[in-house]
């Protein structure tokens, strides 16, 4: 086994190494964020012209905030799917009322038939839909409206059509490739005898954009940290070049970038990202969403850590066995030990424990995972910040031109940004270093919630056949 001075050495060595290769000075970050904007303006020119697929969602009205009226919504991109009813009073009400029902989907269904999962979401919405207040029925010869949110990688047709692209996240129904999500859902609603018509078939990034602007209309785009990242925003139609169909009144037009297949040899990668990615079940895909969300942040550490206790012997001279298990320890344990506030880092000894079975760990130690858990939350953090930055940079609102202060908003949401306070701040500060004091008062962070359950709702409403 190792001297006690020898073996703290080169843990400090691993530790410096790691840092330096995470280190996100704002020279990096802004080349980032103009690689970002090249890739933009590539995947915009053309299908398949570029890694970042900028998928048009042929919403080009988003929710004025006059809507009124009940509507539908569903939810699918998980182990679970969501029914929502939302209820609507206009300018002066708003959101009145919100009423969900989130149901499982039984296993066997992620990966049987076509029909048998679509039946069974009608099946759940008949029954969410028969407890309906009577006064809300719809009248004669009306049909009841709903937005979809799937959360799986869509070619839109049209606002309310689509056809599924690949499945993921443990779904695998062979029969749906390629075929038209709402035309399946319709085939399956008019089995159960459900009156219901699917006006938008959006991803929840554009749901988070909607979402946040029926309240705010400075609102231009929604970004997605959670399981996963993504992000949607509001680009000028003539500056699509792809887009060959009619300019839309509002002259505007909501891309899913897909950012989280984003790469740049300006992004800082490591060796425990590379072996992270081979790992993975998408090797070579979703570079970016990799280092930065919440499925990924806390295995990162772990395989830091791995290191320090192979080659450096931190936690003495055999390596714990459950270190060696990917994704034992996750993004919210990590973020955990990250706010450990007690003097001796009680939080942190005990996740070690609990989790990975070390017990007793020195204080020396425990500092040294905090500072793991900070290297890469902080990366992460910075390199979201310069993607918002690059969006930003493409509409040309990272400057105030001629005193003029239009005011930009971003909708945020998912789990990381919404529980992981320190890599929410570093990422808000992250946005204001690269703005500048000027700019950064035009810039507006909103956290907005649901935007998967009730944006889809909000664009079933805004895109009603009865309004
Ligand atoms: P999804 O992205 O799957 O739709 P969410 O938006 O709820 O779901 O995000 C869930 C993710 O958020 C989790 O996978 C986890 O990585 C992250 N997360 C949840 N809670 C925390 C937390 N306390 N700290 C850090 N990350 C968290
Ligand atoms: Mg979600």
């Amino acid at each position: 086994s190792k001297g006690g001075c020898e073996k703290w050495e080169k843990v400090e060595e691993i530790l410096k190494v790691f840092g330096e290769e995470c280190e996100t000075s704002i020279e990096k970050l802004k080349s980032v964020a103009e690689a970002m904007v090249v890739e933009m303006h590539n995947g915009l020119e053309n299908e398949g012209g570029s890694m970042l697929k900028m998928l048009i969602s042929f919403v080009d009205n988003l929710p004025s905030g006059d809507e009124k009226g009940l509507f539908y919504a569903l939810d699918l991109g998980g182990t679970n799917f969501r029914a929502l009813r939302i209820q609507l009073g206009g300018k002066e009400k708003g959101v009145v009322k919100v009423e969900t029902e989130e149901v499982s989907i039984p296993p066997h269904l992620m990966t049987g038939s076509s029909h048998e999962l679509f039946d069974f979401i009608a099946t759940s919405l008949a029954k969410f839909v028969s407890s309906e207040p009577e006064e809300f029925r719809p009248l004669p010869g009306r049909k009841r409206e709903l937005g979809f949110t799937f959360s799986f990688p869509v070619r839109q047709t049209s606002i309310a059509s689509g056809t599924l692209i690949k499945w993921s996240k443990g779904f695998n129904i062979e029969d749906v490739v390629g075929e038209d999500i709402v035309g399946e859902l319709t085939k399956s609603l008019e089995k159960v005898g459900l009156h219901m018509r699917v006006t938008a078939l959006i991803n929840d990034t554009v749901g988070t954009v909607a979402k946040a602007r029926f309240s705010n209309q400075d609102v231009i785009a929604g970004v997605i940290l959670g399981t996963g990242t993504n992000a949607a925003y509001l680009e000028h139609v003539n500056a699509i070049p792809k887009w060959h169909g009619v300019v839309p009144k509002s002259g505007k037009m909501v891309i899913n970038m897909e950012w989280g297949n984003f790469r740049s040899s300006h992004l800082p990668l490591t060796e425990y990202d590379q072996a992270l990615d081979a790992a993975s079940l998408n090797p070579g895909e979703q570079i970016f969403e990799k280092i930065i969300s919440g499925m990924y942040l806390g295995d990162i550490v772990r395989r830091v850590l791995l290191k320090m206790a192979e080659e450096a012997e931190i936690f003495g001279d055999t390596v714990p066995p459950k270190l060696r298990i990917p994704f034992i320890l996750r993004t919210p344990d990590m973020s955990a030990m990250h706010h450990d506030s007690s003097s001796d880092l009680k939080v942190v000894g005990k996740k070690l424990k609990d989790i990975l079975e070390i017990d007793n760990t020195p204080l020396k130690v425990r500092k040294i995972a905090v500072e793991l858990c900070d290297i890469v939350s902080v990366r992460g953090a910075r390199l979201a910040a310069a993607a918002i930055f690059g969006i930003l940079r493409k509409l040309g609102r990272d400057t105030v031109k001629d005193g003029d202060k239009q005011k930009s908003v971003i909708a945020l949401d998912g789990g990381l940004f919404e529980h992981y306070a320190k890599f929410r701040t570093c990422m808000e500060s992250t946005l204001r270093e690269l703005l500048g004091d000027e700019a950064s008062g035009t810039i507006g962070i909103e956290h907005s919630n649901d935007g998967s359950g009730i944006g889809a709702a909000l664009l079933a409403a805004s895109q009603s056949q009865y309004l």
